[in-house]
């Protein structure tokens, strides 16, 4: 059975594609479930670069009305194709100043899988070619090891808030720390991976494998296979998977090679009903 549980409809600035539209191409690729999962960004400090929501062209803040109608388009598109299992999913960028409001945010609405992402150290992105300069500015001098220190302190925070069912592309640190520091940004991670691995099943959270890094750098799955076989050694039960489609073509993207992979480590992968983890048969 395949399935993608990390999807951007084109609700998000930096995707295209409606939900109709995934759903219809799901159906093509003989997907039996797929969940969305639009960004969600509030982090205030940011606020002129991420606080935005495309709204059926007007750009809306992220709090604001767009949530019913993504709510609304999912339900059209189950009425409209019954046999495919369509999830209501968000990708939450977490930091700790505003874990509050990502608390109330998520609890006001009936989502079946909220995946929780760090795409910001200091508030400067680390996931996006447009910040990669602020990135470099700010992080050459301070060393490759600090940008790993910083990534995993947040994602530790984010794993004990409890407040998402599984965490994105867990190494996802190196897709530009390789460009600025090259291979060392990936033992970089080395000092924080077993207590990070070890919170993550103490608190029962997921891990993602997300294929989107096979389709540019580092042209491999996040995280790194090792990374999976340890947290499966540290006692993490729940995988998730996802080609983090933020285009019609990508969707389902990698997966085969991600569900191949998890065969050979011995991951289950999990699905979500209504915040509630069932593993694939
Ligand atoms: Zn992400
Ligand atoms: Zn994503």
């Amino acid at each position: 059975m395949i399935l993608d549980y990390h999807i951007h409809p084109n609700f998000s600035i930096d995707a295209q594609g409606t939900i109709e539209e995934y759903a219809a191409q799901a159906v093509k690729l003989g997907m039996a479930e797929i969940c969305f999962t639009p960004h969600f960004e509030i982090d205030s400090v940011r606020k002129e670069k991420d606080d935005k929501i495309n709204f059926y062209g007007k750009i809306v803040p992220m709090r604001s009305e767009w949530i019913d109608y993504y709510f609304k388009e999912i339900e059209q598109a189950r009425k409209k194709l019954p046999d495919l299992q369509i999830r209501s999913g968000i990708e939450v960028g977490y930091d700790p100043a505003i874990e509050t409001e990502i608390k109330l945010f998520i609890k006001q609405f009936p989502f079946d899988f909220i995946l929780g992402a760090i795409h910001c150290i200091n508030h400067i992105a680390i996931t996006d070619h447009k910040e990669l300069d602020e990135f470099k500015t700010n992080y050459l001098e301070k060393g490759h090891t600090q940008v790993a220190k910083e990534y995993f302190e947040i994602l530790n925070l984010a794993i004990k808030t409890g407040l998402f069912h599984s965490i994105a592309h867990f190494d996802v640190y190196k897709k530009y720390g390789l460009e600025i520091f090259g291979e060392k940004i990936i033992a970089a991670s080395e000092p924080f991976l077993d207590s990070t691995l070890d919170l993550t099943a103490k608190q029962n959270i997921g891990l993602e494998i997300n294929t989107s890094g096979l389709r540019r750098n580092p042209k491999e799955i996040y995280p790194a296979p090792l990374i999976l076989l340890k947290a499966k050694q540290a006692g993490v039960k729940i995988f998730t998977i996802g080609s983090d489609a933020h285009r019609i073509k990508d969707l389902g993207s990698g997966l085969k090679q991600g569900f191949a992979l998890a065969q050979k480590l011995g991951l289950d992968i999990y699905r979500f009903e209504q915040g509630r983890p069932i593993a694939l048969k």
